[in-house]
């Protein structure tokens, strides 16, 4: 079944223990209780944190992703998390190819691939990022880039209901910077004249001060917010800012 629209998802990035992590989740559920609205609401959590925040999740309706995840199943992979493991744990969803783990671990487009295949063959939502560095997009490569990165990791056999693309330009991440209107417009028009119905998310430096604006935009379903997803009030004014812009109405067929 297809996730309704805006799809917010905070990825917490290497921040959070039992405490903080609880406090953020109450909060949310809090909100959601308050004032749930039409859309989805997620978090992926530090992976030990999934099982401590998951009985929360499931009274309050939020969905939960693991961060990364190997592309091998199981076995000799000191110090990985498979698929298998993250579903195992409550998982909804799994980011894979966060531009972190590309440029921060080398993670090739093949790898991607390998993880988001691995993910779908486990029962998640794989949540595919790609995006161009600040060279790249100096340079006007940015379609190019994003061509290569989908062409290198989307999954095979992936339907709309079962990945999301998230478009990060790495320049935007943890910057306080991002594109331009008309080139998140631009980009995401690219990118759902590739992935046809599949959810595309924008995510580089969303505040609950421009949220409503990126999530007007045509084919923008939702936002994949880092920093910001550490504070929960913070959080839930992207939410519902995404909301109140109609996030997700404008793209045709959108639920
Ligand atoms: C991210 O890391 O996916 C991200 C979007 O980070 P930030 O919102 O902090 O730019």
């Amino acid at each position: 079944m297809a996730l309704p629209k805006p799809i917010v998802i905070g990825n917490w990035k290497m921040n959070g223990l039992r405490a903080d992590s609880v406090a953020r989740v109450e909060a949310l559920r809090a909100h959601l209780r308050d004032a749930a609205g039409r859309g989805t609401l997620g978090i992926c959590p530090p992976a030990t944190m999934l099982t401590v925040v998951e009985p929360l999740l499931r009274q309050g309706a939020l969905l939960l992703g693991g961060q990364d995840c190997s592309s091998e199943p199981g076995g000799a992979h000191t110090g990985d998390i498979s698929a298998p493991m993250l579903k195992d744990a409550g998982c909804d969803a799994v980011i894979v190819g966060h531009s972190e783990r590309r440029h921060g671990h080398g993670e090739s487009d093949a790898l991607v691939r390998a993880k988001a295949e691995a993910a779908l063959a486990a029962g998640l939502i794989p949540i595919l990022c790609i995006g161009e560095t600040e060279d790249e997009w100096q340079a006007g490569r940015t379609l190019e880039v994003l061509d290569r990165q989908l062409e290198g990791s989307l999954p095979a056999g992936a339907s709309a209901e079962k990945l999301i693309v998230a478009y990060e330009p790495v320049w935007a991440i943890g910057t306080g910077r991002t594109p331009c209107r008309d080139d998140i417009a631009r980009n995401h028009d690219h990118l759902r004249r590739h992935v046809g119905d599949i959810v595309l998310l924008y995510g580089g430096s969303v505040k609950s001060t421009n949220a409503g604006e990126i999530m007007a935009i045509a084919n923008v379903d939702g936002a994949l917010v880092g920093g910001a997803s550490l504070d929960a009030e913070e959080f839930w004014a992207i939410y519902t800012a995404g909301q109140a812009a109609g996030c997700g109405r404008a793209a045709a067929g959108a639920t």
